[in-house]
């Protein structure tokens, strides 16, 4: 089959019967919450995952015996006449990754723990000799277990997570793009040398922008080397709710539209079946897109320049943060030039008049207002708005921005403005609650306790506050969270300031209050208003 013009090109992998890669649809995708060692819960929700519409299903193996349980979990899957493809996700344990990929159809590894000692802050200088040495340490550690991916014909995927970089890469490439970026290519330089290809890479981050920049650096990267590994994209703790739909349909979204990504995860905080309608809404609209931009020569695979220059007028433009049609804290949309656009062909009619505008050295402000008169859902219209207001604001286009659709009230649409604002990093409206998804680590029922702390602590918006289910990765993924609320033993929570563990196994009813008080004593409580 020939390959999608639209979609970067890339190799096809096989993991059980689904094909990743171009031209193959894209792959939808989702991970159980139940513990792993308990078999009918875990094969009755990989069940459920998969009759919503995922076509693969990840499931967390923290040890051997997890590891080894999968294949029970297989089984009972199998006999149900399942044939969903399964995933086991490894951190911290090469010997869980080895006992797993002789179950399962794909193992995910995490290069920042896999073989390195993960984030310990505790080496962090290497001579050029010593970095070379545990680069050939994981080299000869890392190709036993290719050995036995192909032996067993498992796929792996190479996902880096900001948040759980090693010190030996922080130490030459920084906790940034360069860091995230080198840490797959090493692992993928390997499978490369080694002459296998049933691999899938993925770079995730909470912060969107840094998440879209990264995976456009290792697409720039991976391509100048000629490697062809399809991307699986996902925004890691994004949350739950309008929250964690916007800020995945603008950092999934956003490079989808640019032929970029192969799979996707929406990672939510909810139960994980809700994942899948928002992937499939996702993976249709932006193919849409993507075939638009592509036809209008608007695509953009490089990583954004920056903010557009213009010069401020009525209070748009220049340095001015972005206006919002309808808002009334904001300036009025209509002080710069409105460019207007509607339906599908929005996003590519604003690309093209864009560049026209670069073209000519137009330094305008200039505010886009995108309609939506045909799209009759409000999900979809959501999702359709953060797709294509978030690639642009990404993109550098922030002088103004507004919504028009029969769905939406004046103040809902300044709303989701808003939210969309706040999801690609460029105003905070409230506070910014990062969250992860849950796993079978976590100790504790994530969903409520998310919906608590957004309900206590929402209003102080100069905050970013994670709420983490496990003390394993939790307190490294908090991604500079200025508070953190990390499960830890069952019922029990750890509260953080900034990375630091302050009060350790609370009851987890006790756990908002206590926090309040963290929070006053450090003087940045204040009343909602
Ligand atoms: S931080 Fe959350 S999603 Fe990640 S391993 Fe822990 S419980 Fe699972």
């Amino acid at each position: 089959m020939n390959q999608h013009p639209y979609r970067r090109r890339t190799i096809s992998v096989a993991v059980g019967d689904i094909i990743i890669g171009n031209p193959s649809p894209i792959v939808i995708q989702s991970m159980t919450t139940t513990p792993t060692l308990d078999t009918a819960a875990s094969a009755a929700q990989t069940l459920s995952i998969a009759r919503a519409g995922a076509s693969m299903v990840r499931l967390t193996a923290q040890g051997v015996r997890h590891a080894a349980n999968l294949a029970a979990i297989k089984d009972a899957v199998r006999a149900a006449g399942c044939t969903v493809p399964l995933v086991a996700d490894i951190h911290f344990n090469p010997a869980a990754a080895f006992e797993a990929t002789q179950h399962v159809e794909k193992v995910r590894i995490n290069p920042g723990n896999f073989f390195d000692p993960g984030r310990t802050f505790r080496k962090m200088e290497f001579t050029d000799e010593e970095y070379a040495d545990e680069v050939d340490k994981i080299r000869t550690k890392f190709i036993p277990f290719l050995d036995l991916c192909r032996r067993c014909g498992t796929a792996i995927r190479i996902g880096v997570n900001h948040g759980s970089l090693s010190d030996r890469i922080m130490s030459r490439y920084g906790d940034g793009a360069e860091g995230m970026v080198e840490s797959a290519l090493e692992y993928l330089r390997i499978c490369h040398d080694e002459d296998f290809h049933n691999v899938v890479v993925s770079i995730k981050a909470s912060d969107v922008q840094l998440m879209t920049d990264t995976v456009r650096l290792l697409v720039e990267r991976m391509d100048a080397e000629g490697l062809q590994y399809p991307l699986h994209l996902g925004v890691t703790e994004a949350g739950n709710a309008l929250e964690g739909r916007i800020k995945s349909a603008v950092g999934i979204g956003s490079l989808l539209i640019d032929g970029i990504g192969d799979t996707i995860r929406v990672s939510l905080s909810e139960e994980p079946e809700n994942e899948i309608p928002v992937a499939r809404t996702l993976a249709d609209y932006c193919e849409l897109q993507a075939a638009a931009c592509y036809h209008d020569g608007v695509q953009r695979r490089g990583r954004s320049a920056g903010r557009r220059r213009t010069r401020q007028v009525n209070g748009i433009g220049g340095t001015c943060s972005v206006a919002i049609l309808g808002d009334s804290e904001s300036a009025d949309v209509y002080g710069a030039e409105v460019l207007r656009s509607t339906g599908c062909d929005g996003l590519s009619h604003v690309r093209r008049t864009m560049q026209t505008l670069a073209a000519d050295g137009s330094d305008t402000p200039v505010s886009i207002v995108l309609s939506y008169p045909d799209i009759t859902d409000r999900d979809t219209l959501i999702l359709a708005a953060s797709v294509d207001l978030g690639s642009l604001l990404l993109e550098g286009y922030r002088d103004g921005i507004g919504i028009e659709s029969p769905l939406l009230s004046t103040a809902e649409a300044a709303d989701l403005c808003r939210r969309i604002v706040q999801a690609c990093g460029l105003a905070r409206y409230r506070a910014e609650i990062v969250a992860c998804p849950g796993c079978g680590r976590t100790l504790f029922d994530l969903p409520s306790v998310l919906e608590v702390i957004k309900e206590h602590f929402g209003h102080l918006s100069h905050l970013k506050i994670a709420v983490m289910g496990c003390i394993v990765n939790g307190p490294g993924e908090m991604a500079g969270a200025d508070y953190g609320y990390v499960g830890g033993a069952a019922g029990m929570v750890s509260l953080y300031r900034g990375t630091e563990c302050i009060e350790k196994n609370i009851p987890q009813a006790e756990a908002p209050a206590m926090l309040e008080q963290i929070i006053r004593a450090d003087g940045q409580w204040h009343d909602p208003k």
